[in-house]
């Protein structure tokens, strides 16, 4: 009876349409034992290791103080010097939330109390590490204004660098509660204001030219903090047109576009929706995560070559070069991925999202003794280089530090009565709402299954994600050890109704089949993926003392550019 009542509920809601729904506080998400418990202790051992007076030093010497420690080199004294120092922020404050550990708290609070005593200094609420900054922003609210795709005024992209500190206090802020931390975001907030109040939109339209990571997602954030519609506005100020316009109008135009450039943008635009009556914005959000994943994605959940989209009907570079993927790309389009699904809870962006974490994100990471790479080559037999904590100061660091602090943050989400399992990494949750606690455990991708066991008495609809990958029909579902008959097709969710109670347990069995998928251009290269998993070869294609693997604090240190094999 009760096995036929759920299978009826499964067909219905694996159909349905849904309301929007929450991700948990990282906070109440702690995982269990695997690969990524791993990576998160490898990547708190690495921020831990990091120098943060170091990364201070930048914002300090730019207000006329004295930096207790020398900057770090490499991008950290080339120009982008202060753009590590926000990330960092951000990642300790993911790490704080992620782990509770006592120390990564003390950090992210002494990096604020740094941060908060330059901004008191420079006396009107700016805050940032960009050398000769004051002057340039002089300059820019002046009206003064050359700017293309990597610079203003000559200097290296600096919205792209003040985005990472803005985000870095928001960060603090929402995951680790520094009060400190909000109310210097909106100081800032209000020095970008003044700074632009005089530029036309014009003006601010050849500004925006120049790479500025998601400053309009940043300053919508500002927008539902405080309630003033004067950020929002900014916001709307900061939103590129050039590329929103095509994309409204579902153009896809992005070919020889820098492609990290574009994906914070569009995560603004996606906010921007949310927080407004701007449903163009969400529609032209989905429409971009649609086209780069449909057309310019490949198997490991990566996509442009040298950092940027090439022809979508051509995938040779994507073969032929060695600058294959970037890690802030996926970085990300996880992100946005995670802001479609929660307006929308379809399994096309749950499965993205599962694949790219798991082949890009997740081995971005050196094993054991960190580092991060920057791109991951899908040149056949080529290799990747990792950063060195010390040395290698990239954008794909700075980001790579908060991926492997957040990967808590999209395994379960929910509304008001419907709990979603969208990944299968071991976990507890605590529903506080609810009073009740779920643990998923496993030996996923090895073992092709999950156990959710459920801690308390409460009712709810358990929505498990039915993969893509596992064949129609094939999905089996044990609640309490009886089997129960599974209508929903690959790619959607079924619903488990139920008024659960403590230790009950639910077994999903997920089959995972071994198979081949073409390169988009339909060119003849394959990948062999089993399950949701792209598979490699290990091979050794020279003596290995001829590959560096550890990246050097050269400007290019991040490229892998020793010797490559003959295609
Ligand atoms: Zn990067």
């Amino acid at each position: 009876m009760r096995a036929h009542r759920i299978a009826a509920l499964c067909l219905i809601w694996s159909a349905a349409a849904a309301q929007a729904a929450e991700l948990f506080p990282l906070r109440d998400v702690r995982l269990g034992p695997s690969p990524f418990l791993d990576a998160q202790a490898t990547d708190l051992h690495y921020l831990m290791a990091m120098d943060p007076d170091r990364l201070l030093a930048p914002f300090l010497r730019e207000a006329g103080l004295q930096p207790k420690q020398p900057s770090y080199g490499n991008w950290e004294s080339s120009g982008l010097d202060g753009h590590m120092g926000g990330h960092y922020l951000s990642a300790l404050a993911l790490m704080s939330a992620s782990t509770g550990d006592p120390d990564v708290v003390k950090r992210m609070n002494y990096v604020v109390a740094e941060l908060k005593r330059a901004q008191e200094e420079n006396g009107d609420g700016y805050l940032g590490g960009i050398p000769g900054g004051r002057a340039a922003w002089r300059d820019v609210a002046a009206g003064k204004l050359h700017a293309d795709n990597f610079s203003v005024n000559g200097k290296w992209v600096p919205w792209y660098n003040l985005h990472k500190i803005y985000a870095g206090l928001r960060d603090a802020w929402r995951y680790g509660g520094n009060e400190d931390a909000r109310v210097m975001l909106v100081a800032l907030s209000d020095w970008a204001l003044r700074l632009t109040n005089g530029l036309s939109d014009e003006q601010t339209q050849t500004m925006l030219k120049s790479e500025h990571g998601g400053m309009n997602e940043v300053l919508a954030d500002v927008y539902q903090m405080t309630g003033d519609r004067k950020y929002l506005d900014l916001a709307l100020k900061f939103s590129h047109q050039a590329l929103l316009q095509p994309l409204q109008k579902g153009e896809e135009k992005l070919t020889g576009l820098h492609a990290n450039t574009q994906i914070p943008k569009v995560i603004g635009f996606q906010r921007i929706g949310e927080l407004s009556d701007r449903k163009d914005m969400r529609q032209a959000a989905a429409f971009f995560w649609q086209t780069v994943v449909e057309h310019r994605t490949v198997a490991i959940g990566g996509n442009s070559v040298k950092e940027h989209f090439h022809d979508d009907r051509d995938f040779s570079p994507m073969i032929d070069e060695v600058e294959g993927p970037e890690t802030c790309n996926t970085y990300n389009m996880l992100k946005l991925t995670e802001m479609l699904f929660l307006s929308q809870q379809q399994g096309s962006y749950a499965d993205y999202y599962e694949r790219a974490l798991y082949n890009h994100i997740l081995g971005s990471q050196r094993p054991q003794t960190g580092g991060f790479a920057y791109f991951t080559p899908m040149r056949p037999n080529h290799y990747r280089v990792y950063s060195q904590v010390d040395q290698g100061m990239w954008c794909c660091v700075g980001s790579g530090i908060e991926s492997h602090a957040k990967y808590g943050e999209f395994i379960y989400a929910h509304d008001k009565d419907a709990l979603f399992v969208n990944l299968f990494i071991p976990s507890t949750l605590a529903w506080r709402e609810k009073g009740i606690a779920l643990t998923q455990t496993n030996g996923f991708p090895d073992q092709a299954g999950t156990r959710i066991t459920v801690d308390g008495d409460a009712r709810f609809t358990m929505k498990i994600r039915y993969p893509a990958w596992v064949a129609p029909g094939q999905l089996q579902l044990r609640v309490n050890g009886r089997a129960l008959k599974v209508d929903a097709r690959p790619g959607t969710y079924l619903g488990i109704e139920r008024a659960w109670r403590k230790g009950d347990r639910v077994d999903v069995s997920l089959p995972m089949r071994t198979r081949l998928e073409q390169m988009p251009d339909k060119s003849n290269y394959y990948a062999v993926l089993h399950g949701p998993i792209v598979l490699a070869a290990k091979t050794n294609p020279f003596p290995a003392e001829h590959l560096n693997f550890l990246a050097d604090d050269a400007r290019m240190g991040h490229i892998a550019q020793g010797r490559v094999c003959p295609l």
